[in-house]
């Protein structure tokens, strides 16, 4: 399958890896927006964004977040940080492969576009 994100959960792709269990993989964004940018996946490829959460597929988006405060504490932004999905074209989605960006590491800006 032609994901880039699918390539770095494989390995196929090199990432600098935040966090990894069985079912997510957290790893830096290459193009940081933050002191901290953090793109959290699941393992399994699950397009695209947040139009597609589903009840068989809510599992896994549940896990994302209750392992958010752990990552963002081994990020040292714990104090504070901010979760993004982008979502669509209009929203500005690049990778077809349901992510969450987590943002941090500095005071966020309150305007959020
Ligand atoms: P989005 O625009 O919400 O789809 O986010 C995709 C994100 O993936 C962007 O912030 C990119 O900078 C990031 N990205 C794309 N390719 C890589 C890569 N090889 N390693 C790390 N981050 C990547
Ligand atoms: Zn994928």
């Amino acid at each position: 399958m032609d994901c880039i994100f699918c390539k770095i959960v494989n390995g196929d792709i090199p990432s600098n890896k935040v966090y990894e269990d069985d079912k997510i993989y957290a790893f830096k964004d290459i193009n940081p927006q933050a002191p901290v940018h953090v793109v959290i996946i699941p393992k399994e490829h699950i397009l695209t964004c947040a139009n597609d959460i589903t009840e068989e597929n809510v599992g896994v988006v549940a896990h994302i977040f209750t392992k958010i405060p752990e990552i963002a504490k081994i990020c040292g932004t714990e104090e504070g940080y901010r979760i993004v999905n982008n979502c669509g074209e209009k929203g500005a989605q690049t990778v077809f492969h349901l992510h969450f960006h987590l943002l941090g590491g500095e005071q966020l800006s309150e305007k959020l576009n």
